[in-house]
């Protein structure tokens, strides 16, 4: 099967290592985007030769355009130019590898424009889930996720029966980097603790929603839009290897899951030729060499940005986008040494308790709600 790509946010942990896969599938780049980084830009177009490239910062597509006027690649700039990638270049797919709710346009202008989507930028589906479902629906686009956990539910609901018989997800949280620690010990980690990650290595805002497991509460709100289940069937379980990615487990208790080594480049590549499988770079999982799997219940008291998402998505409309955006500008504070990391989900839950609700939202409202959370957010420092 050969596929023709269009790779948003092509710089970054993902979206370089979607390249991999592209680069050994021999799949065509029609187009790549990403926000600043005008040299890593300059060597994939060398490579790819997309036909479009976008940089959302106007001085780095300024920049780009001067350094690749050699090649046949078309530069554009700024938001406009990531969408017009998104929905008008020649590819049959556009993998979303955008960090934060910036990827929520991108992803609406794909789905309009009728592409295949692969999905990493778990923050579209929390900010604008019902949106993009809805428009997903409506122009009979699938959307194939990246996230490993959600992969790993996908790839185990293949060959559920008609009625799907499913009665939870288990949803598989690495614990992070702080795992086992108390409140007490968080308060003063510093930047450089929370981006030290055991098992993965990702770009810095994910890393740091890890430490926090604001990851996981987005990523229960990111499986009740993708699988259509309620929170409360959604079960997360720590599970400190990375190699169990989730599971799902049907009415008669038979527990199906996704198990290999923790390398993203197994869920993109699914999401890249599904329904096929081929051969990939990652190496086998050795069960004798691992020994063994260790599961715990996650410590809600200490990460409590956990239940925060729960209760957003319970309450659902806006509520769970003002937690991405609240949390999307705690986490950027916290990075630049603003705030300390327990006052991530304060500020957050600050924001859960006060953001003006809404039942049926439009992408407008999510625009207001983003600024709300992140002036509620950045106002008392
Ligand atoms: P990253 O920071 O390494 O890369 C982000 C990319 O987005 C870069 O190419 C950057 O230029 C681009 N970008 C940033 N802001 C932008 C903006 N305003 N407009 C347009 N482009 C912009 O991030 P990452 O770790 O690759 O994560 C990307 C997404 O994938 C996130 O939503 C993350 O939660 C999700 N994800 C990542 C991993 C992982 O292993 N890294 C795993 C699962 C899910
Ligand atoms: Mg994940």
């Amino acid at each position: 099967m050969t596929r023709s790509l269009c790779i948003l946010g092509s710089t970054g942990s993902i979206g370089t290592q979607s390249l991999d896969v592209a680069r050994l599938r021999g799949y065509a780049v029609e187009a790549l985007t990403a926000y600043s980084d005008v040299k890593t830009m300059e060597a994939q177009i060398r490579e790819f030769r997309p036909r479009f490239a976008a940089m959302a910062d106007e001085a780095a597509a300024a920049d780009l355009k001067t350094r690749v006027a050699d090649t046949a690649t078309r530069v554009l700039s700024g938001q406009k130019g990531v969408e017009f990638c998104a929905a008008q270049s020649a590819a049959d797919t556009v993998l979303n590898s955008i960090v934060g709710m910036a990827g929520l346009a991108p992803t609406l202008a794909a789905i309009r424009a009728k592409k295949r989507l692969a999905l990493a930028n778990k923050e579209t589906l929390v900010a604008g889930g019902k949106l993009v479902m809805d428009l997903s629906k409506q122009n009979g686009v699938p959307i194939l996720p990246v996230d490993s956990e959600h992969s790993a539910i996908f790839q185990a609901l293949q060959g559920a029966p008609a009625n799907r018989a499913l009665k939870k997800i288990i949803l598989t949280a690495s614990g992070g980097p702080f795992f086992g620690k108390t409140a007490d010990e968080l308060k003063n980690v510093t930047v450089k603790d929370a981006l030290h990650h055991p098992n993965w290595s990702m770009g810095a805002k994910i890393t740091v929603d890890s430490a926090t497991m604001m990851n996981k509460g987005l990523e229960l709100i990111e499986a009740v839009w993708l699988f259509g289940v309620s929170p409360d069937a959604v079960q997360i379980v720590v599970h400190r290897e990375s190699i169990l990615h989730s599971a799902v487990v049907y009415d008669d208790n038979s527990v199906i899951g996704q198990m290999g080594l923790p390398d993203m480049r197994i869920p993109i590549q699914y999401a890249l030729t599904y329904p096929e499988r081929y051969a990939s770079p990652v190496g086998e999982l050795d069960f004798a060499a691992l020994g063994k799997m260790t599961f715990y219940e996650p410590d809600y008291e200490t990460f409590r940005c956990i239940n925060l998402c729960r209760r957003a998505i319970h309450k659902g409309g806006l509520l769970p986008a003002a937690v991405n955006s609240a949390n999307e500008q705690a986490n950027a504070m916290f990075r630049k040494g603003e705030i300390g990391f327990l006052e991530i989900a304060e500020r957050v839950e600050r924001v859960l308790e006060t953001a003006p609700q809404k039942e049926d939202y439009t992408y407008e409202d999510i625009l207001e709600i983003d600024r709300f959370a992140r002036e509620a957010v950045r106002g008392d420092t």
